[in-house]
């Protein structure tokens, strides 16, 4: 689902290869100081060459296939209407290598359509007439000089006749396709140029790419680029698959988010080449005129995003309906079944009232299902669920509001026992933690060890053959009710800080430990903890002596990225159902809204499964995981925000309030959602992954 494969990864390279020749930003220039202006010959007749209009029109090559060519050309800003030739090639169902075929996406008004890219050369123009897709002689009538042509001119159609294999519909959402991938190549190709730049530009007497706000902002739009690839790609499966409905919309929400995120790059990296990206002898101005002609191929974007509206909840639709592989469906539906059977209302009620992400017997049908170890291997114990599995696991019960603070705790305290723990710890604690009969919480954070958590002062000091251990810990969440804290101590003050940490495994019940409840602008409860001359046998260590930082991260092995797309998505689907219910989607204001919405969700979505898919294959990298737990949290502040807006003046009554719109789901999720930006790694500290680790700028921490 997010590789190539093998014929694609073929095609890519050979287009590839064909444009690092023929299209380089010179070559560019050139086609446009040429008349007509953005047309190459040399790329034309290359693209032709290699076949791609025929197997465009025999179907030979599919919408995917086309969409990984058109990514390439997006990249290298290629001066031909390939996005055009191909739809045209698609609908008309023949190629000749010697005439120009195009599509124009803005159809006929009146007896002339519009600002055709390709019109200045083209023999024969395909364009939606009212309810039909026609064909015709192209005559010209005027060149146009535009922001950044590509060969456009108004033309006339003569000799028309009917095309009818796509819809004039179908067409259109074709050539959004397309574009789109254009559009996420054109993103890439941008941003690539702007890091090249950062790297390089000195300022200060140092790169500026190894300034925080340079790197975070290229860090956001890293992530959204592939974000914007994954989507393109995704809506051209989908478009290719009769059998999904979903098809349309993602057609349209891929034109949409290609075309704002090329723009944003582009723009983005225009602005980090300073006074120099505004000189014309530098590239970036290319890709930043190209990025917005595009975009605004079809009129205002505001317009694709009350289509995008349209077409998701209107004429009895709720939203996307995406599947995974049947494995994996067959799977979803054992845990749906099971969140009917386990989880009741008085259970979500009760994790609201106390604040406490828990419930006993909830946590002991997860762990008797076998969830908690579900991800490992079957030889240590696991069900051997995929990692793709596992998060459709998760993200089950994220959209349920299950409260499972606990499982995610108990399945990392128990890996990092199997790999790291003793044959004590082994044997005896992790078969108690997996039958959901002891409960974890995690002892990292500390008043002044949060993001730095490797700077704990927790002490740990031998005595005899025992420890003793005392400081503090801040938010040690859970640990009122479990029996165990996964406790990390410095025992070496005097080594450098990663190398003088301990972890332990100590008992909740032993004396002098205190613990003093906190409660958060989300609702959950969290605790401070205090240790003073807790005694614990040196059996509750785990892993070597001042090896402690490798025992924190050693349960990384078995990390199945779980950030939360359920709990988000489930969000915006409900208030778009209320916006249906009540009316309030007929106000563009509110439908354009909660279509940026639920597009980000499935950017979010094509994210998670992505990171589960190359976790499955053994291919995951820091930075996906990253990218994936900084899109998600800071997608769903926004939209608990925005979505509170637009509920309006009672949107701020809460939950058990008599008439809070949506029994106050947007107003805890308003409350709630800002933490998932600070927990698990906080934004900010992604942004630097993905900046040092992604896109290999300088360290700043
Ligand atoms: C509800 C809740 C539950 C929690 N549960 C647990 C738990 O069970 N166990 C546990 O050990 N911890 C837990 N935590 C703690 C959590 O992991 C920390 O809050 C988090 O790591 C951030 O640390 P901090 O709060 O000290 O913020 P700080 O690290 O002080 O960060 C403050 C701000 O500075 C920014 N910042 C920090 N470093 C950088 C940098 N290098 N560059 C740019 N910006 C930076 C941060 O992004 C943040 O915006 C919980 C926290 C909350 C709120």
């Amino acid at each position: 689902m997010f590789e190539l494969t093998e014929e694609q990864t073929a095609l890519d390279e050979a287009v590839g290869r064909l444009l690092a020749k023929t299209s380089s930003p010179g070559q560019v220039r050139e086609a446009e100081a040429a008349d007509p202006s953005g047309f190459s010959p040399a790329v034309w007749h290359g693209l032709v060459d290699m076949g791609l209009l025929d197997a465009a029109a025999s179907r030979e090559a599919g919408l995917p296939d086309l969409a990984v060519v058109c990514l390439r050309a997006g990249a290298h800003l290629a001066p031909v209407p390939l996005t055009e030739s191909l739809v045209a090639a698609r609908a008309t169902g023949a190629a000749d290598a010697n005439r120009v075929v195009v599509f124009s996406p803005l159809g006929i008004d009146g007896a002339i359509a519009p600002l055709v890219s390709g019109g200045a050369v083209a023999d024969d123009i395909v364009a939606c007439d009212g309810d039909r897709l026609v064909v015709g002689a192209a005559g010209r009538t005027r060149s146009r000089r535009t922001l950044s042509g590509i060969a456009t001119c108004d033309v006339t159609i003569g000799d028309v006749r009917t095309v009818d294999r796509l819809t004039p519909e179908h067409a259109l959402d074709e050539w959004r396709v397309l574009a789109a991938a254009e559009l996420a190549g054109l993103a890439r190709a941008a941003l690539d140029l702007g890091v090249a730049y950062v790297k390089d530009r000195h300022q200060f007497g140092v790169p500026i790419g190894s300034f925080q706000s340079i790197q975070h902002r290229l860090a956001d739009l890293h992530t959204a680029v592939d974000g914007a690839r994954l989507l393109a790609l995704e809506a051209a499966s989908a478009l290719e698959d009769e059998g999904d409905p979903d098809g349309p919309a993602l057609a349209v929400m891929a034109f949409d988010y290609c075309g704002q995120i090329a723009e944003g790059a582009s723009e983005a990296s225009l602005h980090f080449h300073g006074g120099y990206g505004f000189m014309l002898e530098y590239d970036v101005q290319l890709y930043v005129r190209r990025a917005k002609a595009r975009r605004l191929a079809l009129g205002d974007p505001r317009l694709q995003r009350l289509e995008i509206a349209r077409r998701l909840w209107r004429h009895g639709r709720t939203g996307l309906d995406r599947k995974l592989d049947p494995e994996t469906e067959a799977f979803r539906s054992e845990v749906r079944s099971f969140l009917d059977e386990n989880l009741t209302d008085a259970v979500i009620e009760r994790a609201h009232s106390t604040g406490t992400m828990h419930d006993p017997q909830l946590h002991k049908a997860i762990a008797t299902r076998g969830y908690l170890a579900a991800g490992w291997p079957r030889d240590v114990g696991g069900l051997g669920r995929s990692a793709v599995e596992m998060t459709a696991l998760m993200q089950e019960l994220y959209s349920a509001g299950a409260p499972v603070d606990s499982m995610g705790i108990a399945s990392l305290v128990a890996a990092t026992l199997v790999l790291r723990g003793n044959a004590h710890q082994r044997t005896t604690i992790v078969p108690r933690i997996l039958a959901g009969s002891a409960l974890c919480c995690l002892g990292y954070s500390e008043p002044d060890a949060g993001s730095d958590v490797a700077a704990v002062q927790t002490r740990a000091v031998r005595d005899g053959d025992d420890w003793v251990i005392n400081g503090q810990k801040m938010f040690t969440t859970m640990a009122h009710e479990a029996n165990y804290v996964l406790l990390l101590t410095r025992t070496s003050p005097d080594k450098p800080k990663h190398k003088g940490l301990t972890m332990f495994l100590v008992p909740m019940d032993s004396p002098g430990i205190e613990i003093t409840p906190v409660h958060t602008l989300g609702g959950e409860r969290t605790n401070i903890t205090f240790y003073t001359d807790v005694h614990v046998p040196d059996s509750c260590r785990v892993g070597d002596v001042d090896d402690g930082w490798s025992v924190m991260h050693a349960a990384l092995v078995y990390e199945r990225n779980s950030s939360n797309w359920g709990e988000p998505d489930r969000l915006v689907r409900e208030v778009a159902a209320w916006a249906v219910q009540t009316g309030a989607l007929d106000d563009p204001l509110v439908a354009e809204r909660l279509a940026a919405h639920a597009t980000a969700m499935e950017v979010g979505r094509l994210l998670v499964y992505r990171t589960a898919a190359l976790a499955a294959a053994g291919k995951m990298t820091p930075v996906e995981g990253s990218m994936t737990q900084l899109f998600l949290p800071e997608a769903f502040t926004r939209a608990a925000s925005d979505l509170l807006d637009i509920l309006g003046a009672r949107g701020v009554l809460p939950h058990g309030e008599d008439d809070a719109p949506l029994g106050g789901l947007v107003e805890h999720a308003y409350r709630h959602s800002t933490v998932t930006t600070i927990y698990g790694g906080s934004s900010e500290i992604q942004r630097g992954i993905i900046a040092e680790r992604g896109l290999g700028l300088p360290r700043t921490r």
